[in-house]
């Protein structure tokens, strides 16, 4: 299972989503740490650990795939 983090730095909030999420998306440009983006992660450990690492004040789960 991957699980995927949404940081989004413009509402300084990260999101954790399932990998079969309909809110991630398809195909992922490039996408930058510090500036925000989608990111894969082969489990869920290191996807919370990605989160905390993030610095965001908000920290979420999607209430649609509730991972
Ligand atoms: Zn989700």
């Amino acid at each position: 299972m991957v699980y995927w983090i949404h940081i989004a730095r413009a509402i300084d909030r990260v999101t954790l989503h399932r990998d079969r999420c309909s809110e991630v998306p398809s195909s992922v440009s490039s996408s930058d740490f510090w500036e925000g983006g989608w990111f894969d992660y082969p489990d869920k450990e290191r996807a919370l650990a990605a989160m905390e690492l993030a610095g965001t004040s908000d920290e979420r789960k999607c209430a649609l795939c509730k991972p």
